[in-house]
């Protein structure tokens, strides 16, 4: 009994002694079953992040690589495959390097072999671009982006991200060509290649401003007849000699000048540190002779002759806009003196310069204030010899140079573009004198005005005229209009826009008589396709023919055909009595010239008529 006591209470002692020790197994169950939940999720993180990393990496859109220092491709995504075109085994120990398309930069094999990366060049590479090439031969602009990466044993990397730029690679190249493109045509010529006219201001400003201790010259050069061979040969005849000029000014020209095409058919030279007049008149010459070789196209040879101006300038102050005008001036002296010449702004030039500038500014002052003056010469029927009417014809009086004949300002005022203007003051004068003529009792009197190309196609001409007709209730077939034979026709004579001002000048009933007949070289053509009523044959022709069997022939043929055709023929510059009978035997209707009466002024008609009107044949 004592033995199963004592067992008991032992055991029970034992079991007290043991709780503690379960109780802290229990406790560090728990504590066991917490870690081992705290680690299943870890690992569930861990997983879910691999995930992601590849998930991110087969399919991120940009190439990733991992190379070892020496560039060998340890490892690559997908989109690095694709780009490239290989598969992954296919890739593995590759340098990219051998992807790169060849050209004289590209590595060779044993520089591959012996390429290494350093830490430094990893860390501090900006973004670089290569033209790869797949494996199927197409290429494709390669955007690489480097990164170093030390492992924590030790191992380093290179870490590159690539993309395929192609498309901004050529959008950016088609944006630069475009650039380029555009500058060269700001300043540069599309037919010839040379500089244009923007490209020489700056040129010429430049070489002025440098010009302390030397002189600047330039010439200024203009084809001469360049619109024959186009209207002869056609547009692309023209184009050859324009580039062949410019070839023929450049190869001839010193290095230093600058060579450029500033219009249609006008050229300049710059030339920095040329030596006075004699060296700018002896390069001149030099480019004038090389400009006129002639040279063949299309199995014709074509011949081009220049007229040259030049000028220097006189310091470094000198303004390149002066140093142009100055050529200008002379250029326009070589072509006064028959073309085909040079011609320099010298000291003579200079003072004949400023008088026409003088002159310049009181003819357009003149026109202006419409301070021209008028005279009327008297036209005479052969066949009744009543006088049939007047042309109108304009002076004018320079308070410094007394009364210039238009011949000698005409040519003034076409340069300043102002033959519209002064035309329609010269057309306001006949209608005025023509209703002085009225109010004096000859209301049958035709007056007649000369009529410009510009005048023609002046957008005001039609309309003020009828106008002005209107007003004064003048009889519109009482007004005739002279045209040159000249005056540009165009090629179809029946387009041009001259040719439909005629027609319309007609339509509204006026009279249309073609000037100067006989010497222009469209003539007869003109006779049939233009709207006309009359001609008058050249004085020129007229006060020749009693002299020259030819003249006479002409005259003689072309009143027979004026007269088959019913055109009214007025022979002009008739001088004497037997020219004036010659033309009445031949038909010619109506006479104009000193035989009759020289231009008068308007004062003199009153009394002119009194004495001539009834009886103007003289004794
Ligand atoms: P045109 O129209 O042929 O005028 C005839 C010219 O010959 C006039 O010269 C006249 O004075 C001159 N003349 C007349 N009869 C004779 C003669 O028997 N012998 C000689 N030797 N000459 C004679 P002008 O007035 O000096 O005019 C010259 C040219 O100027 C004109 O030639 C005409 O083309 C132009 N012109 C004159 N006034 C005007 C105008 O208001 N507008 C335009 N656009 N041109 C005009
Ligand atoms: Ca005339
Ligand atoms: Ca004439």
């Amino acid at each position: 009994m004592s033995y199963f006591i004592v067992t008991f209470i032992g055991l029970f002692a034992i079991v007290l002694m043991l709780i503690p020790l379960l109780r802290q197994l229990i406790r560090e169950g728990n504590d066991l079953r917490d870690c081992l939940r705290a680690a299943q999720s870890d690992l569930v993180e861990t997983l879910k992040q691999s995930e992601y990393y590849r998930l991110a990496c087969d399919h991120a859109r940009d190439g990733l690589l991992v190379q070892d220092m020496s560039g060998k491709i340890i490892w690559s995504n997908r989109s690095f495959q694709k780009m490239h075109g290989y598969s992954e085994d296919e890739i593995i120990g590759r340098n990219p390097l051998e992807f790169v398309m060849p050209d004289e930069n590209t590595p060779t094999p044993e520089e591959i072999a012996n390429f290494r990366y350093t830490r430094e060049e990893l860390e501090t590479q900006a973004l670089q671009l290569f033209k790869n090439q797949r494996r199927d031969g197409t290429e494709f602009w390669n955007q690489l982006n480097v990164s170093y990466n030390k492992a924590p044993d030790g191992q380093e990397h290179a870490i590159v991200s690539c993309r395929d730029v192609t498309t901004d690679v050529v959008k950016s190249n088609t944006l630069r060509e475009a650039q380029k493109r555009l500058q060269r045509e700001a300043t540069h010529d599309g037919l010839t290649g040379i500089p244009n006219r923007s490209a020489f201001l700056k040129f010429i400003d430049g070489a002025l401003i440098r010009a302390h201790s030397v002189t600047v010259g330039l010439l200024h050069i203009d084809l001469d007849r360049f619109k024959e061979i186009n209207d002869t040969h056609g547009h692309s005849a023209g184009d050859a000699v324009l580039v062949h000029a410019a070839q023929a000014l450049l190869s001839t020209a010193r290095e230093k000048d600058l060579v450029a095409r500033v219009g249609g058919d006008e050229f300049v030279v710059v030339c920095p540190d040329i030596d006075g007049f004699g060296a700018l008149h002896a390069l001149a010459t030099r480019l004038m002779d090389a400009v006129c070789e002639p040279f063949e196209w299309s199995n014709v040879i074509l011949q081009s002759e220049v007229s040259i101006g030049g000028a220097l300038a006189k310091s470094h102050l000198t303004q390149s806009k002066d140093l142009l005008i100055e050529s200008d001036f002379a250029l326009y002296e070589a072509k006064r003196l028959g073309r085909n010449c040079v011609v320099l702004y010298d000291q003579d030039l200079e003072k004949r310069h400023h008088l026409q500038m003088r002159r310049a500014s009181a003819l357009m002052e003149a026109i202006d204030t419409d301070g021209l003056d008028y005279v009327f010469q008297p036209k005479m029927s052969l066949f009744s010899g009543e006088i049939t009417g007047f042309e109108t014809l304009v002076r004018w009086n320079d308070p410094n140079e007394g009364t210039i004949p238009p011949n000698d300002f005409l040519p003034l005022v076409d340069d300043l573009n102002l033959m519209g203007a002064l035309d329609l003051l010269s057309m306001k004068a006949a209608i005025a004198q023509k209703r002085e003529l009225i109010r004096l009792g000859y209301p049958d009197m035709v007056v007649a005005f000369n009529a410009s190309p510009e005048l023609l196609n002046h957008p005001e001409f039609i309309n003020r005229l009828v106008w002005m007709v209107e007003a004064a209730g003048i009889n519109r077939a009482h007004i005739a209009i002279e045209v040159l034979e000249t005056t540009n026709f165009g090629v179809s004579t029946i387009q041009s826009s001259s040719a439909a001002i005629l027609r319309d000048l007609r339509t509204a009933g006026f009279l249309v008589h073609l000037d100067d007949f006989g010497i222009g070289f469209a003539g007869l053509a003109h006779l049939a396709q233009l709207d006309i009523t009359g001609v008058k044959i050249d004085q020129g022709l007229v006060s020749n023919m009693l002299f020259d069997p030819t003249s006479l022939k002409i005259v003689r043929k072309l009143v027979e055909l004026c007269n088959d055709l019913d055109l009214a023929v007025i022979a002009e510059g008739v001088e004497d009595e037997e020219t004036a009978e010659a033309l009445h035997q031949m038909g010619c209707g109506i006479v104009q010239g000193y035989w009759l009466a020289k231009p008068l002024p308007p004062e003199d008609l009153p009394d002119w008529l009194a004495h001539h009107h009834k009886n103007p044949m003289r004794a």
